[in-house]
């Protein structure tokens, strides 16, 4: 059996709790795209934890945790990430990492800041993890996968024919100072001794496990609209962020994926630049910022402020129909408890016309918010773990978002821990 939890918004929407509470009934769990870019924040017995690249279920003791080979694994990062999970006190974490997993080269990380840099006032946003020269690298044939690393002479004569046409950039659009070739040499032969218990072929295992009947989650990175086929376009990540991608990212038979679930938060934010339709401004973006999330809506790599709006349905539902979700949660309730007045946004309004349907990037610029506007529940609902129980003013923003995102809702949640849920 194996489930899929997406996103489906432009990421943070609360998947790393429904993903961590999943995992307690998974026997693996896998990342099947992305790198460390974004951040999940789960909170369980072991405290608050911050994960960049590890699989949610990196907490279970019977969960075996796969980085599968869509992934960019960055392997300092890895190492650090498992070290921390280790001193938290969680007892011999169980990981894998894909031999075909590409590794993110620190080269990658120094192209994202000098692009960035190039770029000035039009850049990405980029978190600079490397993530877009990474996946650049991949598809141009330069990358370097992980079972590359332990043939000697293979990697020399690579990394010598690849630092060609590196060093030419550097040299000649950055000015930067040029790839030593036997530094880097030594470089990956310290990542490969680093990686090397954790690398097998994941595949062959993860296709064997299902067929043992075993319970397989697929755990997404960002979400539906930054996925660079159906998302805005260039504002998106570098890998795909549908679960779709799950079937080549970890290697599972498209037919397998059983269950679908796209995560969606009660209101909107986002990072970075972008057409972001439902957005608030100051104050009442500051307040909502402040009650949004465990401790404020700030990036969980970066610590940047996320950018604030309103419920986007019209979003949603886009979002979670590219997902081909067969059913969503809603996360993060309670956080809209403050409010006198809670507004959804339903519509966009682009050159005098009101559309229900996404648009692509360029269009999407013009959009204006069409708002719906509900009385708020000004009431603590923290606590509460029955649908009924709610107050009817929280059950009918419910139910509205279900019909409007045409998924039905299945789960709701009312505060960061785990046990902060409501099932439908
Ligand atoms: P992800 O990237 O989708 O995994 O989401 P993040 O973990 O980056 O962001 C979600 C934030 O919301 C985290 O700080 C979570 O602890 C928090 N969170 C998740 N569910 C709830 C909820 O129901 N209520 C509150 N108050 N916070 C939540
Ligand atoms: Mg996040």
């Amino acid at each position: 059996m194996v489930r899929a939890i997406v996103g489906a918004n432009w990421g943070d929407e609360g998947k790393g709790k429904i993903t961590d509470l999943l995992a307690t009934s998974s026997d693996v769990i896998i990342r099947f795209q992305g790198g460390a870019n974004a951040g999940h924040t789960i909170i369980n017995e072991y405290g608050k934890l911050s994960l960049h690249l590890m699989p949610s279920g990196i907490c279970s003791p019977n969960t075996v945790n796969i980085i599968g080979n869509g992934v960019a694994l960055d392997i300092n990062k890895f190492v650090d990430e498992l070290n921390s999970i280790k001193e938290k006190g969680v007892p011999d974490p169980q990981v894998m990492v894909s031999e075909r997993a590409q590794i993110v080269m620190p080269y990658h990380v120094l192209f994202d800041e000098y692009e960035e840099e190039r770029l000035g006032d039009k850049k990405f946003g980029s978190t600079k993890s490397g993530i877009a020269p990474f996946y650049s690298d991949k598809y141009a044939k330069i990358g370097f996968q992980v079972c590359e690393l332990y043939d000697d002479e293979y990697l020399k004569e690579k990394i010598k024919n690849v630092c060609e046409v590196k060093n030419l950039i550097l040299e000649h659009i950055y000015n930067k100072p040029l790839i030593d070739t036997d530094e880097l040499f030594n470089t990956l032969v310290e990542y490969r001794e680093l990686i090397r218990p954790y690398v097998a072929d994941t595949t062959t295992y993860v296709r064997q496990a299902i067929k043992d009947g075993k319970k397989v989650l697929l755990e997404g990175q960002l979400g539906s609209l930054r996925d660079p086929d159906a998302g805005i376009y260039p504002m998106t990540t570098s890998s795909s962020t549908l679960a779709g991608y799950g079937t080549v990212g970890a290697g599972i038979p498209p037919y397998e994926i059983n269950e679908i679930i796209a995560v969606t938060k009660s209101y909107s934010s986002c990072v970075g630049t972008g057409a972001f339709v439902s957005e608030i401004f100051g104050e009442e973006a500051h307040q909502m910022r402040e009650n949004g999330g465990d401790a404020g809506e700030y990036g969980a790599t970066t610590g940047r402020p996320r950018r604030m709006g309103w419920f986007d349905c019209v979003a949603t539902r886009y979002g979670c129909a590219c997902q081909g979700a067969t059913q969503a949660v809603l996360t993060a309730l309670d956080c809209l408890s403050y409010l006198d007045e809670i507004k959804v946004c339903v519509g966009y309004e682009i050159d005098g016309e009101v559309t229900r349907d996404f648009p692509v990037t360029p269009k999407l610029e013009k959009a204006k918010p069409v708002l719906k506007t509900f009385k708020g529940w000004k009431t603590d609902i923290r606590g509460i773990r029955e649908f009924d129980k709610l107050p009817v003013e929280t059950q009918e923003y419910i139910k509205f978002i279900e019909k409007e995102i045409e998924v039905p809702i299945k789960m709701v949640t009312n505060g960061p821990k785990r046990e902060e849920i409501i099932l439908r």
